[in-house]
């Protein structure tokens, strides 16, 4: 059987161009970035190259780019070292209750030590309304984090405006970029912002790297500390070969994304028009004209998420319920569940996040196998009232 890989957004293949320009630093190439001799030097200029190839992608400038060990430390590096270095300046932070849990959980540990956290509301839609950004802003407030885009519905939060609010105020600004990347344009000038995350695995790269964007003139306090690698902020011996996975995913993302983008979008339309002619009592969750061009929400009603999976996983197709750091745990999602959605389709949604490989034939096998399932499990259901 054929297998379906229809969760990008939990993690992407890797890309065999990745792979190859990696490979060199997996085997001949070994060097330790900081060595005086050759073998190090080799290492250094394959560092600094993928260094300006992220820079271009984000139109930064190099010297703004530090290499992380993904999306994670990314964003805790940005919440816990701007704080730690900022804390006499007040303690107040303000976020969304949508974001990913890389987030969420390091806020958690600062509310557990006294910082003040306001999670701001989203509409019907997932979108955090700016005005309520204004109001939540107090004389404490000292960072702003709100995502560039959701990892369970795709939705594009208004980062520009959001950004322009805390301008005035003169707070920072951070958002989590990881699903945002590759996807639609993402530009630290135009955006404004002063801290941005992106990880390698999202975007056809290695798992265990990513990126911190510190805007120039932005100080944190480092998490990890040791040798004097990456400006001081974040010691280690670099992770060559993920380093230049990372690179090279920007360059492909950089010449590729947009024709992709569009591809992409249109094999998701099919499979949500399909999905919506073919199935009753079905809801779509997340601002469709605000949405990632790859990933596709949907809850049924009546039908548990969990085993909508395990039945289209038993035909090869892998999708996912709410993101895959909380699958496992039948708790609803709480994205889902900011966005109004109430708790009984909240647990019968399904997460389709396509990708680059993914073809016509593809989505026309899901929308022919996926019908029978709904239907077989309504059947199942107490509370499916028939069509
Ligand atoms: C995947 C993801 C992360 C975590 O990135 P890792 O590299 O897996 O640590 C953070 N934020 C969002 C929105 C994500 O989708």
């Amino acid at each position: 059987m054929k297998r379906i890989y229809l969760d990008h957004n939990a993690t992407s293949p890797l890309d065999k161009r990745i792979l190859e320009a990696m490979y060199p630093y997996l085997s001949e190439k070994f060097g330790n970035a900081s060595s005086l001799h050759s073998f190090g030097q080799e290492a250094r200029n394959a560092v600094e190259k993928a260094r300006e190839s992220v820079a271009a992608l984000l139109n930064a400038d190099p010297s703004e780019i530090i290499f992380t060990s993904g999306g994670t430390e990314s964003d805790n590096m940005a919440l816990k070292g701007y704080i730690w270095k900022n804390r006499e300046k007040g303690n107040h932070i303000i976020t969304s209750s949508i974001e990913h849990h890389a987030v969420l959980n390091p806020l958690k540990r600062l509310e557990k030590k006294g910082f003040k956290v306001t999670y701001l509301p989203v509409d019907g839609g997932g979108r955090v309304n700016p005005d309520d950004l204004k109001q939540a802003i107090t004389a404490d407030t000292i960072l702003i984090s709100i995502m560039m885009a959701n990892n369970e519905v795709g939705v594009i939060e208004p980062i520009e405006e959001l950004v322009k609010i805390a301008r005035e105020k003169g707070i920072a600004f951070h958002t989590d970029a990881v699903q945002a990347v590759g996807k639609i344009e993402v530009d630290v000038k135009k955006l404004g912002v002063d801290f941005l995350s992106l990880s390698a695995h999202k975007i056809y790269g290695p798992k265990g790297v990513g990126v911190l964007y510190i805007r120039k003139g932005e100080r944190i306090e480092p998490l990890i500390t040791g040798g004097h690698h990456e400006r001081n902020l974040r010691a280690g011996t670099e992770n060559v070969p993920g380093i230049v996975g990372l690179g090279e995913a920007a360059k492909i993302a950089r010449e590729e994304r947009i024709e992709e983008a569009e591809r992409i979008s249109q094999l998701r339309d099919r499979l949500e028009k399909g999905i919506m002619e073919n199935i009753p009592h079905v809801r779509i969750n997340g601002d469709v004209n605000n949405r990632l061009p790859n990933t596709l929400n949907v809850s049924f009603e009546y039908v548990e998420g969990e085993s909508i999976i395990l039945n289209l996983d038993l035909q090869g197709i892998a999708v996912s319920s709410g993101s895959a750091c909380t699958s496992g745990s039948l708790e609803p999602s709480h994205v889902l569940l900011a966005m109004g959605v109430p708790p009984v389709p909240a647990q019968g949604s399904v997460r389709f996040s396509l990708g680059k490989d993914n073809t016509e034939e593809e989505i026309d096998r899901v929308l022919e196998v996926l019908p029978p399932i709904i239907d077989k499990l309504r059947k199942l259901s107490p509370l499916y009232p028939g069509e």
